[in-house]
């Protein structure tokens, strides 16, 4: 059985990454992992499920066990993967998306260079504005920090493989499925096909 693919998610806040991953993981063989954060939960985060809500005192003890696959400091909380969300999954032949903010996507490009870096666009800085304003969860003050987070995350869409701009949420799902396609038919990961037609 060939293993899992490993592939990162890169959108930042407020581009509608949470819909366009429930409607991909509806599909078999798909896995989110669950990163842990200090951040506080959101109305509707659920532990376990969205994050794992946890200390910074607590995060900090992880790192130290080398726990995480990456980490990263965000509009001042940490967050991380955890080893134990990726590999065990990729084994067994499930493909494992990790929705991750830019540093740590970069920091897995040197560690699993084989991994599919995609990069989810919203149309526009004012559109992201009005989704962020529409959503209500944040005080104005945290808004206008996460667009101007978002502004430098979106100048670093170059360093990812695809690009995804999510206008209409349909249109991104199957550019999303699109880039999966063209992923197994890459040279590089056809080795499984090749032995059967060779056989
Ligand atoms: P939010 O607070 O809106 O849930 O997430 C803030 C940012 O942290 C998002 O860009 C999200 O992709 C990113 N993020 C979530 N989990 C992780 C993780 O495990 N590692 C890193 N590096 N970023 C993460």
């Amino acid at each position: 059985m060939s293993k899992g693919r490993l592939i990162v998610f890169s959108a930042p806040s407020g581009c509608g990454k949470g819909t366009m991953l429930e409607q991909i993981l509806k599909n078999d063989g798909f896995r989110c992992s669950v990163s842990a954060t200090t951040r506080s939960p959101r109305p509707g985060d659920v532990d376990g499920v969205n994050y794992h809500f946890i200390s910074r005192e607590d995060f900090e003890d992880r790192i130290g066990k080398d726990m995480f696959l990456e980490y990263a400091e965000y509009c001042g909380n940490y967050y991380g993967t955890l080893l134990s969300e990726v590999d065990p999954y990729l084994e067994k032949g499930i493909d494992v998306i990790l929705e991750i903010e830019v540093q740590g996507a970069m920091k897995i490009r040197q560690k699993r260079p084989d991994a599919v870096f995609i990069f989810i666009a919203p149309p526009s800085v004012s559109e992201l504005r009005r989704r962020l304003n529409k959503r209500g969860t944040e005080t104005q003050e945290v808004i206008e920090e996460r667009i101007s987070q978002a502004a430098g995350e979106i100048a670093l869409a170059e360093k990812y493989d695809y690009v995804i701009v999510n206008d209409a949420l349909e249109d991104a799902v199957d550019d999303f499925f699109a880039v999966m396609r063209a992923e197994k038919l890459k040279a590089a990961n056809s080795g499984d096909i090749i032995n059967e037609v060779l056989k």
